[in-house]
């Protein structure tokens, strides 16, 4: 090992299989000059023991097309680098034990094909014929993938680790990084320590790769990275004679798998309560360590494992093998920049699945710190996903137990955690509770999704077909089409920009004009170079130099990071005003007949056009009435100061003639009118033309962030429009990720949907390619959803299916 450099441009922490794809791909990407630091040896975390599956069936799109890359990669990885990697495309059978389970898996198989992911449906008899050891009594249905593969995990990481040196990369064992520099907000280096001594190392970017000890190591930085290691259990046979060649096989209804490799057996769990681990830190001299056995633990799986491969009942039983590994609050990883700290980059938390997951990582965030933004649509693992809060190790504990074992629970839509909830309520969430709401999580907020009748069991019974509030939603959708639905959306982020160069700040980040007179209400993107959006938004003039931004409440993180990273040196104050306010939406043709039962303020079209926020009086307290809408009707979002809220909400409800509703009935509502969703149909891969929202940029302003991206677009034409489909059959659903396809081809997936209750039939959104086509030849075709492998017809429609000259909205 030679001298540990005095500067370079990335250090990367850690040296498993995420740091080591980490070096590899930036070394690939023309970054050479670069260091990773290993704290003792290459692998001895948790890369040395996984089992080495590599699966490509994912729930959704862009997931998938990663695991896709990471099998790719690992096939040619052993030529590339001479280091037998023990890749070996066995391919993969998941058999399904239930109805619910096979409609799973069919949908998954459907996103696989969505990315030329080969994948076939099977019959339990195939399955056994694949399977000779299988038993196949319960097995409803299965899919195979030819193409999966399962290799030696701390190789695969080891010749990344030689392809990244083969391009100039420099690896260091036995030295561990102690605190991460940094001043004016960005990282300037790492200090180390090796062999008692100290060192420093000037860099412009360190990546967190440190695995299961990458938490503590960020908290250091003042970064949020929450993760929380688990316990993870297999178990190993003697050999068994004639075992053969077999694909893996994974019963995820009996939360196990198995692998065979050199004559002997594996399975391993993912059991519903798992055992959390290293709370009180992780021991200094971890090396290649082991946890102690817990045969009571694994006492269930091994059961199933004897009814369901009869070999294990006479198998002596070679290893236990007990490991930790990382686990985040919502199953998926970490990727990208932390929003606290410039430079400091993030691939850490992989829930197990860290050495099919590394390839694809590595390649992204290797792309996205050379090019300075994602290859593709990242949300779903973003680090500014991760709420400041996540950082509690109590909330971490809690549900980690429950996440290890999502990993092969069944993956209903709607499916919410039952663990550590409870962190951010809104004012009114025990009013909505007494009233029969029954809450979602999202970003630690709960939010009421539907309300139960008087009588119905407040909770949710999950199912790929109609759930048990599919007719709760019905009537609070119609009542929001038909009379007035009241939200409760304190969950909203809201962002204070003020001070005397708030406007011109505002004004170089979005899209629309900002510069708009006092009370008006702008919708807008945040767009960047690509014109690809990183944020959806409505910005609303306060005064002349304060303005209230409101994103999501999931990007909330992300849409202050975007804004502090641009901000530069502008006079504008940033605030996250969250907390200060709830809001409470009334919505629907009867909007105005309610809300002007509780205020005297004149709700007209003249004194209050769509559009305009205004101080109103609502009973005996005050509200900044907002009169805009995402459901595509007559309403106003109330936004009370959050100790009149609960005041507020009883006014209205003394008022009477509304309808509570829930998040699932905005978003069918949203849908049927054709409002995107960020994250789901507008992201930062998607421009904002293709997504239809030219009507919300103006290019007249003479500089903004994305608008050359917009003027080239303007001139080369849409090569892919975002497209409204309804299917004609009224039965299937759609909930996101089925596949597009045009005449008969696979085209995309649906980025969301719903059930239209007043279309009559489920709607969804998704990509169409378009380039030089017009608007006749995109309709022109025809249109299937593929759900669960069966194609349905559907109609398109590039304008809102309801109400497309949106008159509803100005009644
Ligand atoms: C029982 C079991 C079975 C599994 N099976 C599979 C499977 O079949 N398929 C699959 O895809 N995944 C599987 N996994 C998961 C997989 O092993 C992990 O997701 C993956 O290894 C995580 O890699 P990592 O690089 O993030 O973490 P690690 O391998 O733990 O690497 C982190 C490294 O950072 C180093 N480090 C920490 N702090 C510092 C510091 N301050 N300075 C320098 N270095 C530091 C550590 O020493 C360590 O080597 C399994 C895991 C377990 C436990």
């Amino acid at each position: 090992m030679g001298e540990v450099p005095k500067h370079t441009r990335a250090v990367i922490i850690g040296g498993g299989v995420s740091g080591c794809s980490v070096a590899y791909h930036l070394a690939a990407a023309g970054w050479s000059d670069i260091v990773l630091l290993e704290r003792r040896q290459l692998t001895c975390g948790t890369t040395w023991h996984a089992a080495g599956l590599i699966g490509q069936l994912r729930g959704s799109a862009n997931m998938t097309r990663l695991a896709k890359y990471s099998a790719d990669l690992y096939v040619k990885l052993e030529a590339e680098t001479g280091v037998a990697t023990g890749m070996r495309q066995v391919g993969s059978i998941s058999v399904a034990l239930t109805a619910e389970r096979h409609e799973e898996l069919l949908r998954q198989a459907t996103v696989a094909r969505i990315f030329a992911v080969e994948v076939h449906e099977i019959s339990p008899g195939e399955a056994k014929a694949a399977y000779p050891h299988l038993n196949i009594e319960g097995v409803v249905g299965a899919v195979a993938l030819p193409l999966d593969g399962q290799c030696d995990p701390g190789n695969i990481a080891m010749a990344l680790a030689k392809g990244a040196r083969m391009r100039g990369a420099q690896i260091f064992e036995g030295v561990k990084v102690v605190d991460v520099t940094k001043a004016a907000g960005r990282v300037t280096g790492v200090d180390y320590e090796v062999g008692g001594e100290r060192g420093h190392i000037a860099c412009d970017v360190v990546v967190n790769c440190a695995g299961m000890w990458g938490r503590d190591l960020a908290e250091g930085s003042g970064v949020t990275l929450p993760l929380h290691a688990c316990e993870h259990f297999y178990l190993i046979t003697e050999p068994i004679a004639g075992l053969g060649h077999l694909p893996v096989l994974r019963v995820p209804d009996e939360c196990a798998y198995y692998k065979s490799d050199a004559g002997k057996m594996m399975v391993g769990a993912f059991e519903p309560v798992a055992k959390p681990w290293g709370m009180q830190g992780i021991r200094e001299d971890f090396c290649f360590d082991t946890l102690p056995e817990d045969w009571d633990h694994f006492q269930p799986i091994l059961e199933h494992a004897m009814n369901r491969l009869p070999l294990f009942q006479t198998a002596g039983i070679h290893t236990f093998f007990n490991g930790p590994e990382s686990f985040t609050p919502d199953d998926r990883y970490y990727l990208g920049e932390a929003p606290e700290l410039g430079g400091y980059w993030v691939a850490a938390g992989y829930n197990s699945v860290g050495i099919a997951g590394s390839g694809g990582a590595g390649m992204a965030l290797a792309h996205w710190i050379t090019e300075g933004e994602a290859p593709f649509d990242l949300w779903e693992v973003d680090i500014r996903r991760a709420q400041p809060f996540q950082r509690n190790r109590r909330y971490l504990k809690e549900r980690v137990a429950e996440t290890l074992g999502l990993l092969y629970a069944d993956h209903f839509p709607y499916r919410q955690m039952a663990t550590a909830r409870g962190v951010r309520r809104s004012p009114l969430h025990q009013a909505l509770a007494d009233r029969g709401a029954v809450f979602g999580e999202v970003a630690g907020w709960e939010r009421a999704n539907w309300f139960a009748e008087a009588g119905q069991v407040p909770k949710y019974r999950y199912s790929w077909k109609r759930q048990n509030w599919f007719a709760n939603a019905r009537t609070e959708h119609m009542a929001v089409r038909e009379g007035a639905g009241f939200f409760d959306m304190t969950s909203f982020g809201k962002i204070r920009v003020e001070g005397r160069e708030a406007c011109a700040f505002l004004n170089r980040v979005c899209a629309n004009e900002i510069d708009v007179g006092v009370g008006r209400i702008v919708y807008t993107q945040m767009l960047n170079a690509r014109g690809g959006i990183e944020s959806d938004l409505t910005v609303t003039r306060l005064s002349e130099t304060a303005f209230l931004l409101v994103v999501p409440g999931a990007t909330l993180q992300r849409d202050l990071a975007w804004l502090r990273r641009h901000v530069g040196g502008a006079f504008a104050v940033i605030t996250d005003v969250t907390a200060g306010e709830a809001v409470l939406c009334v919505m629907g043709p009867r909007a105005r007949e309610v809300l002007g039962r509780v205020s005297p303020a004149d709700l007209s079209n003249a004194a209050h056009p769509f559009g305009t926020a205004r101080q109103i009086e609502v009973g005996l307290g005050f509200a900044r009435a907002h009169r805009v809408t995402y459901v595509g009707e007559l309403g106003w979002e109330l936004y009370v100061s959050t100790d009149q809220a609960a005041h507020v909400f009883e006014a209205l409800l003394e008022a009477g003639g509304m309808t509570l509703c829930g998040l699932h009935t905005l978003d069918s509502c949203r849908i049927e009118k054709g409002y995107r969703h960020f994250g789901h149909d507008i992201t930062d891969e998607d421009h904002v033309l293709e997504a239809g929202l030219g009507f919300a940029v103006r290019t007249a302003k003479p500089d903004f962030i994305g608008r050359d991206a917009v003027l080239r677009k303007r001139a080369t034409g849409l090569a892919r429009r975002l497209v409204q489909f309804r299917l004609t059959d009224p039965e299937p659903l759609l909930f996101h990720n089925e596949a597009v396809v045009r005449d008969g081809a696979i085209v995309g997936p649906v980025t969301s949907g719903a059930y239209g209750h007043y279309l009559g039939g489920a709607v969804g959104l998704g990509y169409v390619p378009c380039a030089g086509e017009s608007e006749a030849e995109v309709l022109g075709s025809r249109y299937e959803i593929e759900v669960a492998g069966v194609r349905h017809e559907a109609t398109a429609s590039l304008v809102p299916m309801y109400d497309p000259g949106s008159e509803r909205v100005r009644l």
